[in-house]
């Protein structure tokens, strides 16, 4: 259907300036409407989004709370300066104190049940161990959190516990943070995909025809920011997740990782579980921005979960998705000026629960720091 011509008084609505438009309605745009709004409490700030809810991956993760396993980084380590990543871990830590203080933890469902990786290969596990003083020096750089790994074991696999790691609903959080934006005066436009930003003056056109204005702009597209600004480079980079059916007596309560972060597990709702990653089976498949499922990470995540986990027999996915994360060069996000009317701050990659709030809140700073 063509627009009709916009009338006198849908004119005076829809074509007024705003100081703020925030381009992407995710964690982290989300994020930076309630802090820039906050400071700036008389600013007219506009959040737009082409979803019906918010549609990359702020609604779509698996809920962790995590500030990273032995392993990740202990990958890190091997590629990557050791100030880098305590700085990525402080960031980590400091960016759930924030989310937790923000929206509350009943709000969030916000839970600390017992964090585990757990090992099938010997080799592996000798090596992590190796690197349990290494890390816990890196958490008490980044953080007043003492001896956060130790040795253990989980049923009969070898583990390493994770203190102080938690777990929350997305869901939940997206919703207490989209309230909270309302009640402090935040406009939205849902279902209002951005087709160009002309980031020299501030002019946003909408995919509908219609031409909005913003004395600053913040694009927070992660994954898909490449399309509206070409310049900057974000890979996405897309994830698979399922949820069980009730499994009585579900033997793998709390949260789990295993291999660097890529696979991730976890109880939902006492007795389900919710298992996903093993992209990095097919880096290359994943590097999209279409949401769907990769039938080979997805069979060998079944197999993963009967020949490891040995849920029981007749266990069944009742929900499966996908999400795109949004990954930089570096594992570290971007928060970049494209001029000194709009911000980009995008690339989360997969720790975006505890990095996004952070983030928008830097994105809000720098338009208060600029001006
Ligand atoms: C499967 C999966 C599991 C994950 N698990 C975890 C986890 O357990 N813990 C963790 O810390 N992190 C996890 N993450 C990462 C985390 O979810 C992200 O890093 C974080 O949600 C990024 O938030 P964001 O607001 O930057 O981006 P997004 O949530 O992707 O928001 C970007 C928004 O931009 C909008 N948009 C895009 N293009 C346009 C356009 N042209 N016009 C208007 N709007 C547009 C989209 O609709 C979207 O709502 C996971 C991610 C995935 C995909």
């Amino acid at each position: 259907m063509s627009q009709p011509d916009l009338s006198y008084w849908e004119k005076e609505l829809y074509q007024q300036k705003y100081d703020l438009i925030v381009v992407g309605g995710g964690l982290t745009g989300q994020s930076a409407a309630l802090f820039y709004k906050k400071n700036n409490p008389h600013a007219k700030v506009l959040v737009i989004d082409r979803g019906f809810f918010p549609l990359g991956a702020s609604t779509r993760n698996a809920g962790f709370a995590c500030f990273g396993s032995v392993t990740e980084h202990m990958s890190d380590l091997k590629i990557e300066d050791e100030e880098k990543i305590v700085d990525r871990i402080r960031r980590r830590i400091n960016g759930l104190k924030l989310l937790r203080q923000t929206l509350g933890d009943e709000a969030i469902d916000y839970q600390e049940p017992g964090s585990y990786e757990i090992f099938t290969d010997e080799e592996t596990y000798s090596e992590a161990i190796s690197y349990l003083d290494t890390c816990n020096a890196l958490l008490r750089q980044a953080s007043d959190i003492q001896d956060v790994y130790s040795k253990s074991t989980y049923q009969e696999f070898p583990a390493i516990t994770i203190k102080r790691e938690g777990c929350l609903h997305p869901g939940k959080m997206m919703k207490s943070l989209y309230q909270k934006n309302l009640s402090s005066g935040v406009e939205f436009r849902w279902q209002t995909p951005v087709q160009k930003i002309h980031s020299d003056d501030g002019k946003i056109e909408l995919e509908n025809g219609i031409n909005l204005s913003g004395s600053t702009v913040v694009v927070a597209t992660n994954a898909f920011t490449s399309k509206l600004l070409p310049e900057v480079e974000i890979k996405p980079g897309r994830g698979y997740v399922f949820v069980t059916k009730p499994i009585p007596e579900l033997k793998w309560q709390g949260t789990f990782h295993y291999d660097r972060g890529y696979y991730y597990f976890r109880n939902v709702d006492q007795n389900r579980l919710l298992l996903g990653g093993a992209r990095s089976l097919d880096i290359d498949g994943e590097t999209t921005t279409k949401f769907g499922v990769n039938d080979l990470i997805k069979n060998h995540l079944l197999e993963f979960t009967n020949d490891v986990l040995k849920l029981p027999s007749d266990w069944e996915i009742e929900t499966e998705w996908s999400g795109i994360m949004g990954f930089t060069q570096t594992k570290s996000p971007l928060l970049r000026a494209i001029s000194d009317r709009c911000l980009v701050v995008a690339g989360l990659s997969g720790m975006g629960v505890a990095l996004g709030m952070q983030l928008g809140k830097e994105a809000a700073e720098t338009i208060d720091g600029n001006r």
